[in-house]
């Protein structure tokens, strides 16, 4: 289908002209964002549909959901890679990125974040906010990401707007602004009441999208009155503009409410929260609206802020198409028709198709080919990407996720995005020796895809090794092995990735002195180890007065340190949260050298670690589970006896919520124990958290198993 075709669908289905080039103000590039099965897929769904784009409609339950383009997440029924899709609404273009729900795939929802303006949270109305909302939630704050919020499912039994609203208060500690309320609710649910602009909207919940516009029932009026008193109140507290007309009593408009919910969302001090059933193509229309109503367009975002390579400084581009282009990747996969495909964000400037980029995090140029705007998995090429947009582009070879392509006359770096150390560890082999080389490409190129999974080979026993965030994460890759790539692999039993760190400060002296024949070699260092603040990493400071090291050597040291972190002292796992302080040293005049330095920087890091009490960290999985309230006794033994800390049980109808954290390696065949304690009636979910110091009588089974003791 051509461009054109595409567009002309669009604004037939709109009604309007859609214009091939959007002002910024109309682009809206937002994310869909929540817990698992609270309904993303579907309302994606609706939305591709109302918008225009689809012309037949996916449902998750018969798998034919067309977000869902992998044949696996269509099984599962759980949408695994974020797939970027353009849609129409009202003359602005809605670039829509479905991200994951389950926290196993928490790379692809920060990377998602990472480039999107805003946010589209969805809650059941059922559950209210879930563990992996508050994950996610935590992720956008980072970002700074303005949302609003959809409560879905609102035909569903046990349906309560007014309580997932009140759960986003206390749990997500955001304000939330209903900016609609349900009429009815469950079987009886069939509208809303729209808080701003005082009508009803009734929605047709048998078949079609067809929504009328209709009086509020008068028995009704007053209750819907009240809840607009307090949304024009309650955002006043954060609106100046809409308080000095609240305080000086003048009449409040509609168009002043929808102007200070729009700056208040943009600053982020409020959640608009609107509602309805997907499921039954309800709500979905309004909440278009509220995208382009309330989330930000590219223009509202601060410029990019990156360092130029030339000057070594600070710089910002605007969002102006006459600014040099500036883009970074966000995703890298490998399409099987158009090969592999590198998502960007335009930060500034515009990018034609064929030009010549230059990728600075590879220092390198490189030449694209085609530019696609996504829709799963079809495809539309376009002859140039603006600022703004969230475009695929083929043929670059040697980018990869979190790289800056930008012009070559101004090259810049961007931030990169962070990714979380994979944390859980299995040897994989095919079940045929046949399939050796298949697998290694295989894995190879998972990896690339994926910057939370790594894929290693170890030479003492001659496994490959590979690494996720979980084992569901894991699992989903063999399954990937299986479908994609037709290699059958078995794998052995996971392992955490523990680390090691000091508990004590001390001094430490490295001494590297060879005498032979001619010239030696002399490196000679005293270096101060302190412990660090948990998840703060290595930190190196130069103290050295007097000129007793030459500064010249003085890298070669914060090298050999590095180089000996790479194994600790108890078990060999990585030493993490160390400052080292080289403080003092001597050096020969001849026999000095970098080598030498690094040596004796690497004898004193052992040295000392040694002594400076190291202790083992495991990875702690924050963990939410629900099950029936009869249950709660067996369930939580079960999670004492795997050292789960519990924080708080919460009740909800029948329910019982259990939070808490639980250490990782006591998670594996945990779910299937829950279940069987259950009767299949509990669900859980598990994120990696943080790394916490283990006690003694695992460090001792730890060390056993290493073979240290
Ligand atoms: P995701 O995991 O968040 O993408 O959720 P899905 O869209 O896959 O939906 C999860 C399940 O909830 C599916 O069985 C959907 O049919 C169902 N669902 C989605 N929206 C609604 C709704 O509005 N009402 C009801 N009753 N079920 C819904």
């Amino acid at each position: 289908m051509s461009v054109s075709n595409i567009r002309m669908k669009s604004s037939v289905a709109e009604g309007k002209g859609v214009s091939s080039d959007f002002e910024l103000g109309h682009i809206r590039n937002i994310g869909i964002i929540a817990h698992i099965d609270a309904g993303k897929t579907t309302v994606t769904e609706k939305i591709l549909y109302v918008s225009g784009r689809t012309s037949k409609l996916g449902a998750v339950d018969d798998g034919t959901a067309v977000m869902d383009w992998m044949e696996l997440e269509q099984e599962r029924g759980i949408t695994i890679c974020a797939a970027a899709t353009t849609s129409y609404w009202k003359d602005h273009r809605i670039n829509i990125i479905d991200t994951p729900g389950h926290v196993d795939f928490t790379a692809e929802v920060e990377r998602s974040l990472r480039v999107l303006d805003g946010g589209v949270v969805i809650l059941d109305s059922v559950a209210g906010v879930q563990a992996q909302s508050e994950t996610v939630w935590r992720q956008a704050n980072k970002y700074g990401v303005p949302r609003i919020c959809f409560v879905n499912k609102m035909d569903r039994i046990g349906a309560d707007f007014l309580r997932s609203v009140n759960t986003m208060e206390k749990r997500l500690h955001c304000k939330a602004l209903p900016i609609q309320i349900p009429w009815g609710k469950e079987k009886e649910f069939k509208g809303v009441f729209d808080l701003i602009e005082l009508k009803a909207w009734l929605f047709d919940m048998t078949s079609g999208f067809s929504l009328t516009e209709v009086d509020i029932p008068a028995d009704e009026v007053s209750g819907v009155q009240e809840q607009r008193q307090v949304l024009i109140e309650r955002l006043a507290e954060e609106d100046d503009c809409l308080m000095g007309d609240y305080v000086d009593g003048r009449a409040i408009s509609e168009v002043s409410i929808k102007e200070a919910l729009r700056r208040a969302t943009l600053a982020n001090r409020i959640v608009p929260v609107s509602c309805g059933s997907a499921l039954k193509n309800a709500g979905v229309q309004p909440l278009l609206d509220a995208i382009v109503d309330y989330l930000p367009s590219p223009s509202d975002v601060l410029p990019v802020e990156g360092i130029s390579v030339k000057t070594g400084q600070p710089v910002m581009y605007e969002p102006l198409e006459t600014e040099p282009f500036a883009a970074l990747a966000f995703k890298v996969v490998t399409d099987a028709f158009a090969g592999r495909l590198v998502y960007l964000r335009v930060y500034s400037g515009r990018l034609d198709a064929g030009e010549q980029v230059f990728n600075t995090t590879r220092d390198r140029k490189e030449r694209l080919g085609r530019l696609l705007r996504m829709h799963a998995n079809y495809r539309e090429d376009v002859a140039v990407a603006k600022v703004g947009e969230i475009i695929a582009t083929v043929g670059l070879k040697n980018t990869f996720t979190g790289d800056t392509l930008c012009s070559s006359a101004k090259p810049i770096l961007l931030e990169a995005i962070s990714f979380p150390e994979p944390v859980v560890s299995v040897a994989i082999e095919p079940k045929t020796k046949a399939s050796q080389d298949k697998i290694v490409d295989a894995l190879i190129k998972l990896a690339e895809e994926d910057p939370t999974f790594e894929t290693n080979y170890d030479s003492e026993t001659g496994e490959t090794i590979i690494s996720g965030m979980g084992e569901l994460h894991l699992e989903v890759i063999l399954e990937r092995l299986r479908r994609e790539f037709k290699v059958d692999a078995r794998i052995g039993t996971p392992q955490v990735a523990y680390k090691e760190t000091i508990t004590q400060t001390i001094e430490a002296e490295g001494r590297f002195v060879r005498q032979f024949g001619g010239r030696g070699q002399y490196g000679h260092v005293w270096i101060k180890l302190e412990p660090q603040e948990s998840g703060k990493g290595f930190e190196f400071v130069d103290k050295v007065q007097g000129g007793a090291i030459p500064k010249n050597y003085i890298s070669a040291v914060a090298n050999g340190i590095k180089e000996a972190l790479r194994n600790g002292p108890l078990a060999g796992y990585p030493l993490v949260d160390v400052k080292a302080t080289v403080y003092d040293g001597s050096y020969h005049q001849v026999d000095s050298s970098e080598v030498a330095f690094k040596v004796a920087g690497s004898m004193a890091l052992k040295e000392g670690a040694r002594r400076a009490k190291p202790v083992f960290l495991e990875p702690v999985m924050k963990i939410e589970v629900v099950t029936p309230e009869q249950y709660l006794g067996s369930i939580l033994g079960s999670l004492q006896s795997r050292r789960m800390q519990i924080e708080s049980i919460e009740i909800q109808d029948e329910a019982r919520i259990i939070l808490g954290f639980i250490p990782l390696v006591e998670t594996f065949g945990c779910a299937t124990d829950l279940r069987s304690l259950s009767q299949g009636m509990m669900s859980h979910s598990i994120e990696f958290n943080h790394y916490q110091r283990v006690p003694h009588e695992v460090a001792e089974r730890i060390l056993a198993v290493r073979g240290v003791r």
